[in-house]
């Protein structure tokens, strides 16, 4: 078939690899073959190895997840490892993308690379208008960087290699390690683990910081969608942010509520102010998707919490703890 499609999807078994891979099998048009890949077929770290991917496969079309993620404690502890693999990755799978004649690339930045300094809220033009918060540099050098090289690659060979800039994600198979857990992970998993022996009224969660922080949260399913109508629609080299709106945005503190609530949790939220807070907010615009997909509906947020608690529940002793 002339416009067949082989579509290689790094990151294939992370949270949002598994989300574009369940959206995939819904639909699967006939004109696309999906290919989902983890570490496990490919260190991507090494050019070698990644080369070796892609001569297996041939893709025509990629969709780079892989990389070194983690949260606010994971990343100040190692912001060294952060830049180094992540530039590493990065640069491997592009620069092979680039020799194989891949069509296009859709990597991924994310809305905490934005400068921590800036005016609200940010949009795509912002991503290099100054040094990023200093807890997250490493991984927010090395994602930046994705945007310049696509600019180059463009600018030098004409490739359509873009990138999208989602929002905090959450969903089925996260992360939900405590050294490494993203926020509603990271609770999710402290929480179950405090009331799988017995929800009692005398148990205390504990959130760390003071539940001010305001973020936006967008369901991996949501994302997934999204990810799939930029692989298929959007044709400019520029980033696109992927998050709700900023009306939907909400604090740490309402986070860990609707968790609370989709537990059925009969004891108390207590905020350990001791803690760091991270950025207080980043909030980021969707009027360029908005632009695109004005009708586009994002799961209500604890719509999306319960099915992800559920999920936990079910697949606990599978999950990434
Ligand atoms: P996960 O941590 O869930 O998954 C990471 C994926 O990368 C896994 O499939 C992992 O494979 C793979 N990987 C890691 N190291 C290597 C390596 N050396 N070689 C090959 N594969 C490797 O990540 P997410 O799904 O959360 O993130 C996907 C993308 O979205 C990332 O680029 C991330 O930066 C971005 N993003 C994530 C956000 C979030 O809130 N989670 C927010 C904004 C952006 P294996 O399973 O074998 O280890």
């Amino acid at each position: 078939m002339a416009d067949q499609k082989i579509i290689l999807v790094t990151g294939g078994s992370g949270l949002v690899g598994k989300a574009i891979q369940s959206v995939v099998q819904t639909e699967n048009p006939s004109n696309e073959k999906w290919i989902f890949v983890s570490s496990k077929d490919a260190d991507l770290c090494d050019k070698k190895s990644t080369e070796k991917l892609f001569e297996k496969h041939k893709p025509t079309h990629v969709i780079h997840l892989a990389a070194m993620v983690g949260g606010l404690f994971h990343n100040m502890a190692h912001n060294l490892d952060f830049l180094r693999n992540n530039l590493h990755m990065n640069d491997n799978v592009l620069q092979t993308a680039h020799e194989y004649g891949v069509v296009k690339v859709v990597s991924c930045l994310s809305t905490c690379i934005f400068p921590d300094k800036t005016t609200y809220p940010i949009n795509e033009t912002m991503v290099h208008n100054g040094p990023p918060h200093p807890s997250n540099y490493g991984y927010s050098f090395a994602k930046r960087l994705i945007d310049v090289q696509n600019r180059a690659y463009h600018d030098q060979h004409g490739r359509l290699y873009t990138s999208v800039i989602p929002c905090n994600v959450f969903g089925p198979h996260d992360n939900f390690n405590p050294s490494a857990s993203h926020v509603i992970p990271g609770l999710m998993r402290k929480l179950y683990d405090l009331i799988k022996d017995g929800n009692t009224e005398d148990k205390v969660f504990t959130v760390l910081g003071t539940g001010k922080p305001l973020r936006q949260f967008i369901y991996s399913i949501d994302l997934a969608k999204l990810f799939i109508w930029v692989l298929r629609e959007y044709n400019s080299v520029n980033p696109i942010i992927l998050s709700v709106d900023e009306s939907q945005e909400v604090t740490i503190a309402q986070a860990a509520e609707a968790l609370t609530k989709a537990f059925d949790f009969k004891g108390k939220i207590v905020f350990d102010t001791s803690a760091a807070d991270g950025q207080y907010k980043k909030t980021a615009s969707n009027t360029k998707l908005r632009k695109f997909l004005p009708d586009f509906r994002f799961t209500p947020f604890e719509d999306a919490i319960k099915e992800t608690v559920e999920w936990y529940k079910k697949n606990y002793d599978k999950a990434r703890n």
